[in-house]
């Protein structure tokens, strides 16, 4: 699958973690903050779960000399929630504990993890008010997640939603992940916590933006988020018109599974891949 990298390159911050803190202080230095994910997911042993939490505090040591808060994005599964919840628990502990100045947000994954992430963060989030979560627009069930996070203050973004899922539990046409994430994303700015708009779709953002102004919703009051090389032109558009904008960066070893989730929103993508492939293997390089 190395025959992908070239196109993973586009949407990920590195490979490491110094390659990654470099390009967190240069998009701080062009005026967004960061949420940083250290990618991987679905992890089967303890020790594999282990190295996922010491990643995150690797990077929590190395970030004590940046003079802006971060965001991490962690995924559940990274961190044991397949093994075990109380492994998965402990191991978040010990990030919550260590991130000092910092927010931590669980990710949201598949929908078989739904309810365990929700409850780990209504659980923790009572001792660690720095913790966050990710509700997605195309579960029908968001809407009382949304009362949930409301009623508790915990600060979430919302997303469409990255996953397969069956019509029993999610929308499946984009006019109602659509309908549901405008009703949800008002709900949430005029009565959450530092929610955060996470998407990058102009419609959506139009719609928001004159809600936004309507409702005289201070800017200082939510983000926007958007993925790392995904629409630089959106994110600057946003930083320019005075709100905060939060870029997703993910980095590590582990880029599959992200990337073959982006490179599935776009046929462009696929597209840009399949061209790769070609020019690769019949030696079509422009350069000779
Ligand atoms: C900050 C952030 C965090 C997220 N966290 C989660 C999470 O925790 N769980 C989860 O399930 N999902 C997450 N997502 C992904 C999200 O659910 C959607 O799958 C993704 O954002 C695409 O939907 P969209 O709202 O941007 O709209 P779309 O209609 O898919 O895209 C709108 C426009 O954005 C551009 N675009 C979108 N995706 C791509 C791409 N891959 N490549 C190139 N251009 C693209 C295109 O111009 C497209 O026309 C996150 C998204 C963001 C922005």
């Amino acid at each position: 699958m190395r025959i992908l990298y070239p196109f993973a390159q586009r949407f990920i911050a590195g490979e490491d973690r110094k390659t990654a803190l470099k390009n967190i202080q240069s998009i701080y230095k062009s005026g967004y903050l960061s949420t940083v994910d250290v990618l991987g997911e679905n992890v089967f042993t303890e020790a594999q779960a282990s190295d996922a939490r010491d990643e995150y505090l690797n990077l929590l040591k190395d970030s004590e000399t940046l003079h802006f808060p971060l965001d991490l994005s962690v995924k559940l599964t990274s961190l044991g929630l397949n093994i075990n919840y109380e492994i998965c628990k402990k191991n978040v502990e010990d990030i919550l504990n260590a991130a000092g100045q910092h927010t931590v947000r669980f990710d949201m994954e598949g929908s078989d993890c739904t309810e365990r992430t929700v409850n780990l963060c209504l659980e923790l989030h009572e001792p660690h008010n720095n913790l966050g979560l990710v509700l997605q627009s195309y579960l029908r069930r968001t809407e009382a997640d949304v009362d949930r996070v409301i009623q508790n203050q915990i600060s979430t973004r919302l997303c469409k939603g990255a996953y397969q899922e069956p019509a029993d539990i999610a929308f499946q046409s984009m006019t109602e992940v659509r309908e549901n994430f405008l009703k949800q994303a008002r709900r949430l700015l005029k009565e959450g916590y530092l929610p955060a708009i996470a998407t990058h779709d102009e419609v959506l953002i139009q719609t928001l933006l004159e809600f936004i102004k309507q409702e005289s919703i201070p800017p200082q009051s939510f983000y926007f988020e958007l993925l790392y090389g995904v629409r630089r032109d959106l994110q600057k558009i946003l930083l320019d018109k005075g709100y905060r904008v939060r870029i997703y960066v993910p980095y590590g070893k582990a880029w599959l599974p992200y990337t073959l989730r982006r490179l599935a929103e776009r046929k462009e993508n696929i597209l840009f891949v399949v061209k790769n492939l070609i020019r690769e293997t019949f030696g079509m390089s422009k350069i000779h």
